[in-house]
């Protein structure tokens, strides 16, 4: 017979654990399997993870839980993409829009129309074709049109919001349906042992929880990955060389934006996401580049409104665990592996990897080849993103720091070699193994960076270029017509989501 889980304890109480717990919570019977979150008040979390990407969509409506509350809870905004300032070349800019650039014809991606139009004269960036961007770009949103022959349907969006909020939101959904919380710091990890396994956790106010299976989501501490189970981390900082951030808000100038804006600057690169409130901004850096003094500077002369508070500094490492589940420990969060926050992926990770759990459930056996499982497809995840993210810094052409010059020229994983030379040479990319980033967003960012392929599909360079030139003209003009009829977006966010009183 099934033996089932009957304990499961979290560790941590950032967005890693109250995201997993909140996902257990909806599937499970309290009645069955208990659930117990543990956080310490005086450790704090990290607080910072403003940015999302559509994905935490379908994570929200897994848990049921309404947008328009959620998002007064949490402060949010819209996003729709983010834009990439002198990341190419020094003066350049392009948005990574969510969705996708025209509309594909006769099977064939619309950018080979694009780039047959640039041929025979356009100068529009391809960025003039996509909803999102131009929304973006004119400070406007809508919901999609749930009518697929309107272009409105091609909006795609996310969310920026306040992280600590966030956590507390989603703390009440998961206490509502029984997870329970224990309040103290965790100071002996008891382990079988035979086995190794984690048994009990002991905290310092004398209180033991006991557990089957136990979650890591201790952030960067790692406390039972691997503090405990001495699991190794693969260090990727020779292709993500930045291990600094500073991060502070400032008071909101000017209309609140429905994209996040990330800046390169001359040792990495600046974040700006506005949420109802405030305006998130943060400073990440290369130490081997830039000392912290300057980055401060930097930081603190580059922000659009009045400082609220001081710059919090935050260190990291770019890589992951070498296994994210390890006898009955899964990690999760910070703990699991860090990417800087360049394409918002972290809350996406913490959210693949809870949803990978739960779509693998296991019996309290817990067999190798479920573990095996989730840590395939996790590591695969992890580098699908890793390559993403490298793309950004290893297609530029700066040479005017001696940051940007090791970006330009350092190796890169053959992986995405192999995507950037496919698009370069014949302008074709695809999406590997169900990928997190579409063949839009590669798209997206190769062209923003400056890439252009040598040819194009032969098909489309057949065609007549008037033909195509008013094909793209009148999809734009649909275009502009649909952002024309959106509202800007804070009276969006006034007539749909206003934040409730702090
Ligand atoms: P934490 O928030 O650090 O939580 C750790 C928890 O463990 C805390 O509750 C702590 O109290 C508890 N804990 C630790 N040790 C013990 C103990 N001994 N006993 C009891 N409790 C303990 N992600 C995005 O998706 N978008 C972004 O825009 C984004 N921006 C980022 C910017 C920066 C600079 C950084 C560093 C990260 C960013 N992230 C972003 C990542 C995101 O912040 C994290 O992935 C997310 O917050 C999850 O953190 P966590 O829950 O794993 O860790």
């Amino acid at each position: 017979m099934t033996r089932q889980l009957k304990n499961i304890v979290i560790l941590g109480g950032g967005s890693a654990g109250w995201m997993t717990a909140a996902a257990l919570s909806s599937l499970l019977n309290p009645e069955h399997v208990s659930v117990i979150l543990i956080e310490s008040e005086e450790i704090g979390t990290i607080s910072v993870g403003e940015a999302t990407i559509p994905d935490i969509i379908n994570f929200n409506r897994m848990l049921g839980i309404e947008e328009d509350d959620f998002m007064r809870a949490t402060e949010a905004t819209f996003k729709l993409g983010i834009e990439f300032i002198d990341w190419g070349r020094k003066g350049s800019a392009y948005i990574h829009p969510f969705g996708s650039h025209g509309v594909d014809m006769n099977g064939i991606d619309f950018h080979h129309y694009w780039l047959h139009s640039r041929a025979g004269g356009n100068r529009r960036p391809i960025d003039d074709y996509s909803l999102c961007a131009l929304a973006a770009r004119d400070n406007r949103f809508a919901l999609p049109d749930p009518d697929p022959r309107k272009p409105g349907s091609h909006m795609r969006y996310a969310y920026h919001f306040d992280a600590t909020l966030y956590a507390r939101y989603l703390r009440g959904y998961a206490e509502a349906r029984g997870v329970r919380r224990v309040e103290g710091k965790v100071e002996t990890i008891r382990q079988n042992p035979d086995s190794g396994y984690v048994t009990q956790l002991s905290l310092d106010h004398g209180q033991t929880v006991e557990g089957d299976l136990f979650f890591d989501c201790t952030g960067f501490r790692a406390l039972l990955i691997e503090k405990t189970l001495g699991v190794a981390y693969h260090d990727w900082s020779h292709w993500l060389p930045c291990d600094s951030a500073l991060a502070v808000a400032c008071e909101h100038a000017g209309p609140i934006t429905p994209y996040t804006r990330s800046a390169a600057r001359p040792a990495g690169w600046q974040w700006r996401i506005p949420t109802q409130r405030r305006t998130g901004n943060g400073h990440i850096y290369s130490r081997a580049h830039m000392d912290d003094e300057t980055a401060h500077d930097l930081l603190v002369t580059s922000l659009p409104g009045a400082m609220l508070g001081t710059p919090r500094q935050i260190r990291f490492k770019a890589g992951r665990r070498d296994s994210f589940w390890t006898k009955n420990v899964i990690a999760i969060g910070l703990s699991a592996g860090f990417l800087e926050p360049l394409e918002s992926t972290s809350l996406y990770l913490i959210q693949e990897g809870v949803s990978r759990f739960i779509t693998l459930y296991p019996d309290a056996s817990l067999p190798d080849i479920v573990r095996d499982e989730y840590n395939r497809h996790m590591r695969v995840e992890f580098e699908q993103v890793r390559d993403f993210i490298i793309l950004h810094y290893r297609t530029t052409e700066r040479d005017d720091t001696s940051f940007w010059t090791y970006c330009r020229t350092m190796p890169i994983p053959d992986s995405l070699q192999h995507k950037i030379a496919l698009f370069h040479e014949v302008g074709r990319a695809f999406r590997y193994e169900d990928e997190l980033f579409s063949k839009a967003s590669w798209i997206a960012v190769f062209l923003g960076q400056g890439i252009l392929p040598k040819t194009y599909d032969p098909i489309v360079a057949a065609l007549p270029p008037k033909m195509v030139s008013e094909s793209l003209d009148s999809m734009r003009a649909a275009m502009l017509k649909t952002v024309g009829g959106m509202l800007p977006h804070g009276d969006f966010l006034r007539q749909y989501c206003p934040a409730s009183l702090p």
